[in-house]
């Protein structure tokens, strides 16, 4: 079987013997779980736990596909695991908050905390080495379960990029430091990181996606759809056509196609289960940043993008003065009042940002929990649009 063919299943909600039904079914027609894991095999199941919410956000996968995903593992007779490292707070909590616990215990699955990290070499790559978690490296096989959101920094999130989450914690927030404003940048490394460590199988909860301020505070949006495939780049190709974002604009898949990593060309695809044309969506919200980014001319000096693209803004309104976004800043760009002092305030929302220290990398608007980040176009493109 081609890496490049890819299964599109309808899937119409969460009730979980539809869920099951429908990814077993993706998986059959891309070969059956037998052609991915092996008997004994210990399989690290690699959902997307991006912060702490409920699963009828949208901001996970949804605690239906991961049943469905130990279920095939379990079939094969391997022994699965899972484990993730979210934006901001613990594994654990993730896990309790998007309902994941119930099923962990139902059928005794681990989850790997992803405490202890090791260094791969990626000799092939333009980056040359990573730290990933040492249970990503200890396994037989990885199974990336993504969700199909929008994403402020990446434009979406979606197959290859859910393998970021293989990185532990501190050191993700040091490569959005070490990158910083360059999201095809970003994208080349999430490209590498994705092809070294090569799960044996991708299936993405587009369900329920997340449109708008995603990848944590976006409005869900019913694709009702199981897409299924062993190469994240195709499924990411598929995943736009049916979202209709022009793949140019997909950082991830710019990348892929220049480094020559999966397949990207959908005529190089093959489509099994529901066609295209059947599935595509229109009016598909996308955030503000990704696509209209790009509208920036190259010759734009470092200084100058920063001061011409996108920024993250804080609504005082919507504002809680939790603290999450002065933690996660990689650039350490916000600063708030002193915590004794939170709250206190009229009008609240004091958090301010310094946008000359800023990378852009959105992570603020990922983590924040009352979507109080929001994202405003600077002038140049303003006036293009
Ligand atoms: S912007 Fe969001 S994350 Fe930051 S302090 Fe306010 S509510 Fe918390
Ligand atoms: S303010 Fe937000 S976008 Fe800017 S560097 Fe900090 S986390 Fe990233």
């Amino acid at each position: 079987m081609s890496t490049a063919t890819v299964s599109v299943v309808r899937c119409d909600g969460y009730e979980i013997e539809t869920v099951c039904g429908n990814v077993r079914q993706a998986v059959d027609r891309i070969g059956g779980i037998g052609a991915f894991v092996s008997r004994n095999d210990r399989v690290l199941i690699k959902p997307n736990m991006l912060v702490a919410k409920p699963p009828d956000k949208a901001a996970l996968t949804h605690p239906a596909v991961l049943e469905a995903a130990i279920r095939l593992v379990l079939d094969a007779g391997a022994k699965p695991l899972v484990g993730d490292s979210p934006a901001m707070g613990s594994a654990a909590a993730c896990a309790e908050k998007g309902g994941f616990v119930p099923i962990l215990k139902k059928y005794n699955v681990p989850l790997v905390p992803f405490q202890k990290a090791a260094v791969i070499k990626n000799p092939d790559g333009a980056f040359k080495t990573f730290e990933v978690a040492r249970d990503a490296l200890e396994v037989d096989k990885i199974i990336n379960l993504p969700k199909l959101k929008t994403h402020g920094q990446m434009v979406m999130t979606m197959a290859v990029k859910n393998s970021f989450g293989l990185v532990p914690g501190v050191r993700k927030t040091q490569w959005h430091l070490r990158i910083g404003n360059n999201p095809a940048h970003f994208a080349r490394m999430l490209v590498d990181l994705h092809y070294r460590l090569a799960p044996a199988l991708s299936i993405m909860d587009a369900v329920t996606a997340m449109e708008g301020n995603g990848p944590g505070s976006g409005d869900p949006v019913d694709l009702g759809l199981i897409i299924a495939g062993v190469d994240a780049s195709a499924i990411d190709a598929v995943s736009c056509r049916i979202v209709g974002l022009d793949q140019s604009l997909l950082y991830t898949l710019a990348e892929a196609k220049k480094a020559r990593r999966g397949t990207t060309d959908l005529t190089d695809i093959a489509v099994v289960g529901d066609r295209l044309d059947d599935v595509s969506v229109t009016g598909f919200r996308f955030p503000v940043t990704g696509p209209l980014i790009s509208a920036i001319p190259a010759v734009f000096t470092h200084i100058a993008r920063r001061v011409l693209t996108p920024r993250p803004v804080i609504v005082p309104d919507l504002c809680i003065e939790c603290g999450r976004c002065e933690k996660i800043c990689p650039a350490r760009a916000i600063t708030g009042p002193p915590p004794a002092k939170r709250r206190a305030a009229t009008p609240p929302g004091h958090m301010t940002i310094d946008y000359t220290a800023c990378i852009r990398c959105f992570c603020c608007q990922e983590i924040c929990p009352e979507g109080a980040v929001s994202i405003r176009t600077g002038w140049f493109i303003r006036n293009r649009t």
